[in-house]
């Protein structure tokens, strides 16, 4: 997890899916823009997230999550590379988050940044967070995964075993084999839960 803090921002420049370009200029427009933007901001976006997803200004940005959180939003840019969705229990979460988005895109006519909000609320029904604990897979890392994956720089594959999709580095589709049907014994606990979650009686 410290592999990536110290790098430079990472986040692919090609903003597929963003909404840069269109304006809001009416008021029925702003006003969305704005329950985006609180929507976002409610799901623990960043500020540069805000900025690309949204066509409200810096200014007015800042002083909504202030108002919404009551703090300013963190300072910097996002420091995240694509090692982090390849590790392993990050891998699994972001190929969940992936495959909802991809299909709320695909056969909900959703855009990229719709997709995102109700993909996210969907990926923490389907995997939430131990009582107290911050989500695995925070909603900035999910929309820094879209666009890795719409700049090519993750792709999917299909494991050749249990056919799920998930999250590899590029050119790595050949004889995938995913982290659940092949999980590492370093996963220690994890590894527990989904022995008891099969069946399994050995003891520890
Ligand atoms: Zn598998």
């Amino acid at each position: 997890m410290t592999r990536d803090a110290g790098l430079p921002a990472a986040v692919p420049a090609a903003a597929a899916g963003s909404r840069s370009g269109k304006k809001a200029k009416t008021v029925l427009g702003e006003s969305r823009e704005i329950q985006l933007a609180i929507d976002l901001i409610r799901l623990g976006a960043r500020l540069q997230l805000l900025e690309t997803e949204t066509q409200l200004s810096r200014d007015r940005l800042l002083k909504l999550y202030k108002e919404l959180l009551g703090v300013s939003p963190p300072k910097g840019m996002l420091p995240f590379s694509t090692d982090w969705f390849l590790t392993w229990q990050p891998n699994i979460h972001a190929s969940l988050f992936a495959g909802i988005h991809r299909q709320l895109m695909q056969h909900a006519g959703l855009d990229s940044v719709d997709a995102l909000v109700k993909g996210y609320r969907l990926y923490l029904e389907q995997l939430p967070p131990e009582p107290g604990a911050e989500p695995v897979l925070s909603l900035t890392r999910a929309w820094t995964l879209v666009r890795f994956l719409n700049s090519s720089m993750l792709e999917t594959a299909r494991c050749r075993q249990c056919g799920g999709e998930f999250i590899v580095q590029p050119q790595r589709r050949q004889r995938f084999v995913c982290g659940l049907c092949r999980v590492p014994s370093r996963a220690g606990k994890t590894r527990k839960v989904l022995d008891a979650r099969a069946g399994s009686t050995q003891p520890d």
